[in-house]
């Protein structure tokens, strides 16, 4: 990014491929990392939250002085915040009492209103954060709710930036697409737009385990007894969100919270990348898929990392957390001595 912008979020989009050359050792074929990192609030989900506001502008729901609200305290959240300033729209946040002090001083530093609700009630207890957030864009005047997981205009922001990027970053040789799938936005918004491209383009979503759109995706049904608690953020999900488009993808894989963040570590220490828990994840994936022969050397890989490291430094870069969850830490070691191009 060169140049003079009239504010910060016309650097949102555009983000760099950046090929990755020594986790892919032995698999055949060329594989890109896709750095949402590089947009200025440091994940995809700015783009998001820039077309949804834009849309809600153009559709004339957003007077001056309007205000914004969701439910993440996350990526989501900090790129709605940034929006908001920027735009001069205020920012609501309804978010889990469980919720590192870290992580809200994070969402005010850029202007939000934090609202702490209890993070151990049924989402539809009044109390709970998806309740209050409904409450309070009900009774807002000049207000939205995001609402990011059933949004259309979520899918759409990356059928509109993200898919079209992919597309003229690979000169249309794209073969494969790797993403976690959160809201599944960034995955299968990008996917419909490369599949009209391309219907061969192989779309492939990355799940937790403790997660059930795998499953969703094989049956149709939700399997209850597969929900548990993981640690990986920001991927998989309790319920079907509307946001994410199965039909757009071809199938989906699983990752363990161990595995995903021994190679989110390898990635910074083998590539000098530093990207989040999940583009790690994402990255596993495609060695699974690696191992059961899926590519081949016209393969074309685009593995989407939504966002920086700098967000997990107590989580999957930090050695101790790694030992409080019972991972390899030894597995990281020589990594460094190990890379050569
Ligand atoms: N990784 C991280 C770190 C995220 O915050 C999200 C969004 N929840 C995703 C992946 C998944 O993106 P999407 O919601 O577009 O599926």
């Amino acid at each position: 990014m060169t140049g003079k912008y009239r504010n910060v979020l016309e650097l949102i989009g555009d983000t760099p491929l950046v090929q990755l050359n020594r986790i892919n050792q032995d698999i055949p074929g060329v594989v890109y990392a896709k750095l949402e990192c590089c947009n200025p609030g440091h994940s995809t989900k700015d783009r998001i939250a820039l077309h949804i506001i834009e849309e809600a502008e153009r559709k004339g729901l957003l007077q001056p002085g309007a205000t914004i609200v969701e439910t993440t305290s996350g990526n989501t959240g900090f790129a709605v915040a940034m929006v908001a300033i920027v735009k001069g729209y205020k920012c609501i946040l309804a978010v889990s009492d469980k919720t590192k002090a870290e992580k809200i001083s994070f969402l005010k530093a850029m202007g939000a209103k934090v609202f702490l609700c209890p993070a151990n009630v049924p989402a539809e207890d009044p109390r709970s954060y998806y309740e209050v957030a409904k409450r309070i864009a009900a009774e807002t005047p000049n207000s939205i709710y995001i609402n990011q997981y059933f949004n259309q205009g979520n899918t759409e922001a990356h059928y509109l930036t993200t898919g079209p990027e992919i597309w003229k970053q690979t000169e249309g040789k794209v073969t494969h697409v790797i993403g976690c799938t959160g809201t599944g936005g960034t995955l299968t918004g990008s996917a419909r737009y490369l599949k009209e491209q391309n219907p061969d383009v192989k779309i492939i979503g990355v799940d937790a385990y403790g997660s059930i759109l795998k499953t969703y995706h094989e049956t149709g049904e939700v399997d209850k007894d597969e929900i548990y608690p993981y640690r990986i953020e920001g991927m998989g999900k309790n319920l079907v969100p509307g946001a994410l488009h199965f039909d757009m993808i071809d199938k989906f894989v699983k990752v363990t919270d161990e595995e995903a963040a021994y190679r989110t570590r390898e990635i910074a220490l083998k590539e000098g990348v530093m990207a989040g828990y999940t583009s790690g994840a994402a990255t596993q994936a495609y060695r699974q898929l690696a191992e059961l022969g899926e590519f081949d050397e016209n393969s074309v890989i685009v593995i989407l990392y939504p966002d920086h490291g700098s967000r997990y430094m107590t989580k999957v870069f930090s050695d101790d957390w790694m030992a409080e969850q019972g991972f390899t830490n030894s597995r990281l070691n020589g990594l460094e001595a190990r890379a050569t191009v």
